[in-house]
């Protein structure tokens, strides 16, 4: 459906919303990832920005990356640990997460249970980059950081 053209009233269930597809995070093959989802929540071109939810079942984790854009990020289920920078934190429902410019960033579930967020970007915005060889050892040489990354 057109994001225009939806309606002023979308019902939540189970981590769907009416009129809202559960497309895949990214192209398959463009980055690593695990087990994740998005939808779009809201991208009207009024708004200057989108909200989108994602999810991550059990283990599964999102792109370590980081642009210039900025995200805003709320946790709305289960549990997990994100990493933001060289700060490593585990969080939980309603949690809010901000991951300022280039700065290298990835959420990961627990093994138990999904993680899902919702995260406000720029409608406008440039592409992920992701770390070198080189950046990821230099993360790697945080002991917190290494942990997190090794899953
Ligand atoms: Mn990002």
């Amino acid at each position: 459906m057109d994001i225009e053209q939806q309606s002023l009233f979308r019902a939540f269930r189970e981590y769907r919303w009416d009129e809202v597809t559960c497309q895949p995070y990214k192209e398959e093959g463009a980055a690593p990832f695990k087990a994740i989802s998005r939808q779009v929540l809201f991208a009207e071109p009024q708004l200057g920005c989108e909200l989108r939810y994602f999810e991550m079942a059990a283990g599964g984790y999102s792109t370590l990356e980081r642009h210039e854009h900025m995200h805003a990020v709320m946790i709305l289920r289960g549990h997990g640990r994100c990493l933001v920078g060289q700060a490593v934190r585990t969080v939980k429902p309603f949690d809010l997460v901000s991951i300022p410019s280039w700065t290298w960033h990835q959420f990961r579930a627990t093994e138990g249970e999904p993680l899902g967020f919702l995260c406000m970007v720029n409608a406008l915005r440039d592409r992920p980059q992701l770390p070198t060889e080189q950046e990821v050892a230099a993360l790697k040489a945080i002991p917190a950081v290494a942990a997190f990354l090794e899953g």
